[in-house]
């Protein structure tokens, strides 16, 4: 996988209506590296930057409350 793919993840979730999408876009564009193991969502759910603004937010693969 490369760039053009990590692109194009972030438009396609920016580009949702609502929330949810934009805050997905830029933990993806934050964190995500494809040449890494683990999907784009597992690894924003690995994130460990506690000060930033959207870590209670960010996408994660359990539940919400987990
Ligand atoms: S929660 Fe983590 S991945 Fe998302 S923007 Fe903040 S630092 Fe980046």
């Amino acid at each position: 996988m490369s760039d053009k793919h990590k692109q194009r993840l972030i438009h396609k979730h920016a580009g949702k209506p609502g929330k949810t999408g934009k805050i997905a876009a830029k933990c993806i564009e934050c964190v995500y590296d494809p040449m890494e193991a683990g999907t784009w969502r597992k690894q924003v759910e690995n994130c460990s930057a506690t000060g930033c603004p959207l870590y209670s937010i960010r996408p994660k693969s359990e539940a919400r409350s987990a």
